[in-house]
């Protein structure tokens, strides 16, 4: 039986690969959170790794705090990149399998029409230069590496913008949000499920792949879209981002294309719209 770990157990995509593992019951799941496999600490990694004898890595702890990332710039740039070569390496060596996540901030958001994995980077803040880094590293060391870029992700899980949006809306009477970054959530239930989908495909190819959901959208009409679902009556504008200043400057435009991880592994991309109402439909039950 196949063993695999994934790291960053309680994060938003490794609570949702959590979720989805009794459906897959032909592989042996180990769900490590940081107690167990603390990726800042590089000197220990290989030994935890030695001991769990994974098959499959799927590497869902990150530095994820985007606006932090500019200061912390050090521990950033340990976890997001240095940890990952380490990962990386120790994969290549074992003849073990990983898959890796990135980020859409790759990107520095000039370009107006979808991304695909060929597209020329050049990240415009700390996270989105480690993460980058990182993709390097990843390939460099074990080549045969899958690396998911994925954009905007939410879940019922974890801390996010349709949770912080939802509790605003209920707040307050009115919300600015940003209208001029451009584009596509990704529910992490449906990037579990793709993940899912890639290890029990017949064929592993590596190399980097786009995933998000269906859809090109602002924040704002994200938003929008969230308020309709919920039915909270609370006025919502939209603001450049030039008003709504923050410490990491982010991509205008970052929309992923899906085409690769669709024809390559038959992965389904499901619209926003629905796998929003999923996700909001799970949150209203738990929270009733
Ligand atoms: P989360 O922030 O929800 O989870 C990240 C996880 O990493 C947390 O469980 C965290 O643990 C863990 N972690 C942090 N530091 C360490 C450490 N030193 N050792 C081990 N684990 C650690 O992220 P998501 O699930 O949202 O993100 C998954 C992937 O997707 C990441 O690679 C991220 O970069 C990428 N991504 C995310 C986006 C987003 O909008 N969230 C957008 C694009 C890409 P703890 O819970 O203890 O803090």
């Amino acid at each position: 039986m196949k063993k695999i770990l994934v790291t960053g157990a309680n994060g938003q995509l490794g609570s949702e690969l959590k979720e989805l593992a009794s459906q897959y019951a032909q592989f042996e799941w180990v769900f490590a959170d940081r107690s167990v496999l603390d990726l800042s600490d590089l000197a220990t990694i290989s030994d935890v790794l030695d001991r769990i004898q994974p098959h499959i890595i799927i590497n869902c702890a990150a530095y994820t705090a985007v606006d932090k990332a500019e200061t912390e710039t050090e521990l950033a740039a340990l976890l997001n990149h240095q940890a990952v070569a380490v990962l990386a390496q120790w994969t290549k060596f074992n003849g073990c399998q990983l898959v890796h996540v990135s980020t859409d901030y790759v990107f520095d958001g000039s370009s107006s029409v979808a991304l695909t994995e060929e597209a020329p980077t050049g990240p415009i803040n700390v996270y989105g230069q480690t993460k980058l880094a990182g993709e390097h590293a990843c390939l460099r060391e074990n080549p045969e590496a899958i690396v998911i870029r994925t954009s905007w992700v939410y879940s019922r899980f974890g801390n996010n913008f349709v949770k912080t949006m939802s509790r605003l809306m209920q707040e307050r009477d009115s919300l600015n949000v940003v209208n001029d970054q451009i584009g596509s959530p990704t529910y992490a239930a449906d990037l579990a499920q793709a993940i899912m989908t890639i290890i029990t495909h017949s064929h592993w190819q590596g190399g980097i792949y786009h995933f998000s959901n269906e859809g090109e959208i602002s924040w704002y009409e994200f938003a929008l879209a969230i308020q309709e679902i919920g039915g909270w009556e609370c006025v919502i504008s939209g603001i450049p981002s030039s008003d709504y200043p923050t410490p990491a400057r982010r991509p205008h435009y970052s929309l992923l294309d899906k085409t690769k991880i669709t024809t390559t592994f038959g992965v389904v991309v499901p619209g926003y719209r629905e796998s929003l109402e999923k996700c909001m439909g799970l949150l209203r039950i738990n929270t009733n």
